[in-house]
C-alpha cells in the first residue's frame, strides 16, 4: 500500500531529524498517527500532485506549532514597559500579567486593575469592563483578595502622561488549583456537564469546570437569511464523566481562544444554556460568562502494557475515570493491540464489510448506525459508527483503506468488548483509496503492471496501473446507467410498494434518485488486458460528460462518445474484487514524459 509507505518514510525522516536537532525545542518523537492523519489532510489540499519537498516543509511548519501550543510557549506577550515606550498597542496583542490590586477612582464606581508586569516592577492601570463589576463585588474578599495572574487581549491604550489600558472584557484569569482549592470548589465546581444535560440546574448558578477537548475551525454561521457571524465550536469535557459539551464562541468573542488552548482546564462561569438545531443542549458565552483558566497537574496513571505489536512494554496514561487513552501513542497500533475501556485508538486498515443502516432510537432521537468489518495484517475487528460517520460509510465501498482517527472501546461486556466510533470523540475516518493527491503524485506512488495485479489473485489489492482504455462494456443488460439512490449509490429496489433503500434504512424520496453510469471500462497497459468497473464520477471523469447530459443523446451519440474515449490514456487506482473482478477507486491523467503507454503498445501492435 502506497499510503503506508509513504507514512514510513515521512515517520523515519521526521524523527531521524529530531535525533540531529536535540538542542531544539522538540525532543519528542512525532507519532505514526500525526504523520498519517497531517499526510492525510495535506494530500486533500494538494489533489493535484505534491512533493517530498512541500511535504516536509508543511510538516515541519506544523510540527512547530504543535509543540509551541503543547507547551504554551508559543505566545509572545507583549510586554508593559512597550505601552510607556510606544504608547500604542495592537488590537491583538496578549498580555500575561499579575493583577496586583483592584482600585475604585474616587467618587466614582469604576473599578481599576492594577497590573503589574511578571519580572519586573512595570505597572499599568486597566479600566475594568463592567462585565466584571457583579464578580468584582461579590468575590473581593476571597478571590481578588490576592494578587492573580490574568491574560487578555483587545485592549487599547489611552495616551498621556499617565497612560492607561481601555476596558477588555477577553481576560482570562489564571488560578493555581492547589493555591486556590478552597475557592475553586467552593465558588467553581459546582456541577458537571452530566447536571447540565440531565435538567439538574435549575434556578442555579452555573459554573463547570471542564477541559478543553478541541478548538475547532471558525465557521461561518448564518442564523437567518440576512446574517452571517464567525463560529468557532470548542469542544469540552467533563472533568467528572465522560461527557462533552460544545461552546461557541461568535465574531469578537473568538478572540478568547487566543487566550486558550487544548487540554486547558477551565471554569466556565455564568455561561447561557441554549439548544443548537438538532435540539441538543449547548453552552453560548454571554455577556455575565466568565473564564478563569485553572492550572492543573493531571493527574496521570501510566500503565504498563505488553501489545501484541510491540516488542516493549508500553506505558500508556489512564485518564481520570480510568480510560487508557492511546492519543500520544508513538507506534502504529493494530488491530491485535485493541483492549477494552480505551480512547484516542487511531488505526489503519481496510474496509472488508459494510453492513445497512440499523438506525436505534436513543433519548427520542434517531442514530443512525452502521456495522463494518475491517482487517489489517494481524487480525479482523467490528467497529460501530454512529451518526454522521455511519452515514459517510453509505458511500464507502469494500477494500477501500481507511485511517480512522479516535475510536473508543467499551468495558467488557459478556466477554468481549465494542468498539466504537462517534463524532463527539472526535472520530473520524478518512478512505486512503480515493486520495486524489498520491495517484498525481509520482513520488508517492508506484505503478504496476496489469498482469503484476492479475496474478495477485486476492481480494482488496489495491495498485496503481497506467493504461489505456480500449473498449467500454454496458454494465448492465438493459442500458449504460441506472437510477440510485443520492445518499449511496446503491440501485433502487421496490419495498412495500414505496421506493425504499435497506442499506439506508430510509424512504427515498423523487429528489433522492439521481441517474448514474454503469459502464465498466477494458483497460491494456500491454502487459495484460482487465475489464474493470467504475462508480459513476469516476466513469464521468473518463468521458467528461456529465450523466444528464449523457443520458438524453440518442444511442448512436452516446456510442459515439464512448468510441471516441477508446485510446486514452490514465493512470488507474485499482481495487482487486472477488470473482476475478476490479474497480476504480481513482484515476488521473498520466504525465506523459513518463509513462507513454500508448505509443509503447502501438509500437508492438
Ligand atoms: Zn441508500
Amino acid at each position: 500500500m502506497d499510503f503506508l509507505i509513504c507514512i514510513q518514510k515521512t515517520y523515519d525522516i521526521l524523527n531521524d531529524i529530531n535525533k540531529t536537532r536535540k538542542n531544539k525545542s522538540r525532543s519528542n518523537k512525532i507519532s505514526w498517527n500525526w504523520i498519517a492523519s497531517h499526510l492525510i489532510k495535506l494530500f486533500n489540499q494538494y489533489p493535484a500532485g505534491i512533493t517530498y519537498a512541500i511535504v516536509f516543509s508543511e510538516l515541519e511548519m506544523e510540527i512547530d506549532n504543535y509543540t509551541q501550543i503543547k507547551n504554551d510557549n508559543g505566545k509572545k506577550f507583549e510586554s508593559i514597559q512597550n505601552i510607556y515606550e510606544r504608547s500604542e498597542v495592537s488590537f491583538n496583542s496578549i498580555f500575561n500579567v499579575t493583577l496586583k490590586e483592584i482600585k475604585t477612582i474616587p467618587q466614582t464606581n469604576i473599578n481599576v486593575f492594577s497590573l503589574q508586569e511578571i519580572d519586573s516592577n512595570c505597572t499599568i492601570d486597566m479600566i475594568v469592563h463592567q462585565k466584571f463589576f457583579n464578580v468584582i463585588e461579590k468575590f473581593k474578599n476571597t478571590l481578588f483578595r490576592r494578587p492573580l495572574n490574568v491574560k487578555f487581549t483587545r485592549t487599547q491604550v489611552i495616551k498621556g502622561m499617565n497612560p492607561k489600558l481601555l476596558p477588555t472584557e477577553y481576560i482570562i484569569i489564571t488560578l493555581n488549583y492547589k493555591e486556590h482549592i478552597g475557592f475553586i470548589s467552593e465558588c467553581l465546581d459546582k456541577m458537571s456537564i452530566d447536571d447540565i444535560l440531565n435538567n439538574k440546574v435549575l434556578n442555579q448558578e452555573i459554573s463547570i469546570i471542564v477541559k478543553i477537548k478541541e478548538i475547532k475551525e471558525t465557521k461561518t454561521y448564518k442564523p437567518d437569511k440576512d446574517t452571517k457571524m464567525e463560529q468557532k465550536e470548542i469542544i469540552i469535557s467533563d472533568t467528572k464523566s465522560q461527557n462533552t459539551m460544545s461552546l461557541f464562541l461568535y465574531d469578537e468573542q473568538i478572540s478568547f481562544v487566543r487566550l486558550l488552548k487544548n487540554g486547558d482546564y477551565i471554569a466556565i462561569y455564568n455561561p447561557q444554556i441554549d439548544y443548537d438545531k438538532e435540539n441538543k443542549k449547548i453552552l453560548n458565552y454571554c455577556l455575565d460568562t466568565i473564564f478563569i483558566k485553572i492550572e492543573k497537574e493531571e493527574k496521570q496513571n501510566i500503565k504498563h502494557l505488553k501489545l501484541s505489536s510491540q516488542s516493549e512494554l508500553c506505558n500508556i496514561p489512564e485518564d481520570d475515570n480510568g480510560i487508557l487513552d492511546f492519543s500520544q501513542f508513538q507506534e502504529r497500533l493494530y488491530l491485535c493491540d485493541l483492549r477494552n475501556n480505551t480512547k484516542n485508538v487511531s488505526i489503519f486498515c481496510q474496509i472488508i464489510y459494510i453492513g445497512n443502516n440499523n438506525p436505534i432510537i436513543v433519548d427520542n432521537a434517531i442514530k443512525n448506525r452502521i456495522g463494518i468489518k475491517i482487517q489489517d495484517n494481524t487480525g479482523i475487528r467490528d467497529i460501530t459508527l454512529w451518526d454522521n460517520l455511519a452515514l459517510q460509510m453509505l458511500k464507502y465501498k469494500v477494500g477501500y483503506y481507511i485511517f480512522i482517527e479516535n475510536l473508543i472501546t467499551s468495558d467488557y461486556i459478556d466477554n468481549t468488548f465494542y468498539i466504537n466510533g462517534i463524532e463527539e470523540f472526535n472520530c473520524k475516518i478518512y478512505n486512503v483509496n480515493c486520495l486524489k493527491s498520491i495517484i498525481s503524485s509520482p513520488s508517492f506512488r508506484q505503478i504496476n503492471y496489469l498482469s503484476e495485479l492479475k496474478s495477485k489473485n486476492e481480494d482488496n489489492v489495491f495498485c496503481y496501473c497506467n493504461a489505456v482504455i480500449i473498449g467500454w462494456k454496458k454494465r448492465l443488460d438493459d442500458d449504460l446507467y441506472y437510477f440510485a439512490h443520492s445518499n449511496c449509490e446503491k440501485a433502487l429496489s421496490r419495498h412495500n410498494g414505496i421506493d425504499f433503500c435497506d442499506q439506508c434504512a430510509s424512504p427515498i424520496n423523487n429528489e433522492d434518485i439521481v441517474s448514474l453510469y454503469a459502464i465498466d471500462w477494458v483497460i491494456d497497459d500491454g502487459t495484460s488486458v482487465l475489464t474493470v468497473s467504475a462508480d459513476s464520477s469516476i466513469s464521468t471523469e473518463i468521458i467528461g460528460v456529465s450523466i444528464n447530459i449523457f443520458k438524453n443523446q440518442n444511442q448512436d451519440v452516446k456510442e459515439n462518445i464512448l468510441n471516441d474515449i477508446i485510446g486514452n490514456e490514465f493512470i488507474f487506482g485499482i481495487c482487486t474484487l472477488p470473482r476475478n473482478e476490479y474497480r476504480i477507486d481513482c484515476i488521473c491523467q498520466p504525465e506523459f514524459e513518463e509513462y507513454d503507454i500508448k505509443n509503447y503498445i502501438k509500437k508492438f501492435s
